[in-house]
């Protein structure tokens, strides 16, 4: 990218308003963990998609790059910019307008801008539910979430954001608009671009609409905290849910006890759950409608779990305040991670059966560098953990800066060799390129490069990320 910012900037005030040009906060420049801080520089709030297209029309001219930037919360660095290129952050925020509720149809349609939360009560206020839910969603916008393919607490129902989405319009790199908002279930038209564009990160075109799928809004749900000894008994659980409560399982998140001990000591204010507390524990919630008696169900369950010895300690919700207290329990944890601070966060993905195998060799490999404390929490039943490496009490990540590599190479070496995922929800971004790289199918990639090349010849969307 070696276009000239001033040029660009002089010619892009000729065409859109005053309105459109933000502020150099310095929010734009950083991310969640503190891990990329990136070089300000001018940062544009498009109003409308033609805006958007008229800025990537004239950036593409230029040589210049784009940055699309959503709420700020990916954890992959995707959203910051590259040091080393010419390039402009593209926020969506002021596209925050809902499109259309069609409760019967069971689509939303909104631009790019809208939070995750605003949507969930667009869609709640239609008597309808958007199962995507995240910790983040006060913050992240549904462009970001459809850019990242976002997951969070019920894909083991409802699927990733790209099973959310029915249809996208997107600016391409040249400043074209692809109006692909479809309202439909089946369509057999040739390549799926809305599957293409969904996890691309940025790297292919911005986001300024979604259609979304909406479901019924569960009547009755329940939800319980369970102690358990290790990730096998978890697995048995799960299949023991699965068994007797099919699809209405909407939840079903692992926890080791780092997390607890976290909270307690950096948000004492967050209410433990159980005590003693348990080295496993699983928070799992089932829903339905009118009819079904979520709170009966969840105690069947949770009785045969006793009776055949897989759980050993547990609360069933008896109220909707002790329900989010279980929830805000588990949705503090990357809050006191944060503040605890990781040497390296590892979100990744193992089928099913691996899981306790992988648990027990990375923490016996990890037992070498030394007493780290690893917090395994995560989305059990998408075979997704969040497997987070800290040091030990009273010592500082920095002081294994230099294991940090090492820690980093066991843990992946061992997930690729139990054909696991390096990303399994947050994306590659500009953290784990390297790791692509590495990892990667070799095939794969340079197919990604075909499309890359393909839609984006200049190479101006967010240069550095992925590649
Ligand atoms: C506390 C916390 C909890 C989290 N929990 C989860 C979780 O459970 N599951 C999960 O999957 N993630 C989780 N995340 C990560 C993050 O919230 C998600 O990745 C989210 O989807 C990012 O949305 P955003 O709007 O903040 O995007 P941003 O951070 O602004 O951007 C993320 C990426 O998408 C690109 N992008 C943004 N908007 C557009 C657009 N309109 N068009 C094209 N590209 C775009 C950016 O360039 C960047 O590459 C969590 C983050 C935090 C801080």
């Amino acid at each position: 990218m070696t276009g000239d910012l001033a040029t660009f900037e002089s010619a892009l005030r000729q065409k859109l308003p005053a309105k459109s040009f933000g502020a150099h906060d310095p929010k734009y420049f950083e991310e969640p963990r503190g891990l990329f801080h990136g070089t300000p520089t001018l940062v544009l709030k498009p109003e409308n998609t033609a805006e958007v297209a008229v800025i990537l029309s004239l950036a593409n001219q230029e040589g210049i790059g784009v940055v699309p930037y959503g709420g700020g919360t990916g954890l992959v660095g995707g959203q910051v910019a590259d040091r080393k290129h010419a390039y402009v952050v593209v926020s969506l925020e002021r596209m925050n307008r809902i499109l259309d509720v069609d409760p019967t149809g069971n689509v939303i349609f909104a631009e790019a801008g809208v939070l995750l939360q605003d949507i969930q009560h667009r869609a709640a206020n239609a008597d309808r539910l958007f199962p995507l839910s995240l910790a983040s969603e006060g913050s992240c916008r549904i462009g970001g979430n459809l850019a990242t393919n976002a997951g969070g607490i019920n894909v083991l129902r409802y699927g990733n954001a790209r099973d959310l989405c029915l249809g996208l319009e997107v600016v391409l790199a040249d400043g074209q608009i692809w109006n692909g908002l479809s309202r439909l279930l089946k369509d057999n038209t040739g390549f799926d671009l809305r599957n293409l564009m969904i996890g691309s990160e940025g790297t292919l075109g911005v986001i300024t609409a979604a259609s979304l799928r909406l479901f019924p809004l569960p009547k009755n749900r329940s939800a319980a905290f369970v102690a358990l000894d290790d990730p096998k008994a978890a697995l048995d659980l799960l299949a023991l849910a699965q068994d007797s409560l099919g699809e209405n399982l909407s939840a079903f998140e692992l926890m080791n006890e780092t997390g607890a001990a976290f909270l307690m000591e950096k948000m004492p204010q967050v209410r433990q759950i159980l005590d003693p507390t348990p080295s496993w524990s699983v928070l799992l919630e089932i829903s339905g409608g009118e009819s079904f008696l979520a709170n009966n169900a969840l105690e069947r369950l949770l009785e045969k779990a006793f009776e055949s010895g897989i759980i050993i300690d547990g609360l069933l919700s008896q109220s909707e305040s002790q329900r989010q207290s279980f929830w805000a329990f588990r949705e503090s944890i990357p809050a006191a991670n944060r503040l605890v601070g990781a040497i390296y966060s590892h979100d990744i993905s193992v089928p099913l059966k691996s899981i306790p195998e992988f648990v027990t060799r990375a923490n016996a490999a990890l037992a070498a560098f030394g007493p780290l404390r690893i917090n395994c929490f995560g989305h059990l039943g998408d075979g997704n953990l969040h497997y987070n490496v800290f040091p030990p009490s009273g010592r500082s990540k920095d002081d294994f800066a230099e294991q940090r590599e090492r820690i980093r190479e066991t843990v992946y070496g061992m997930v690729h060799e139990l054909g696991g995922s390096i990303s399994a929800e947050h994306g590659i971004g500009r953290l784990k390129k390297d790791d692509l790289a590495r990892y990667g199918d070799p095939v794969k990639l340079a197919m990604m490069r075909h499309v890359k090349t393909a839609l984006d010849p200049k190479g101006i969307m967010n240069p550095g990320v992925l590649f």
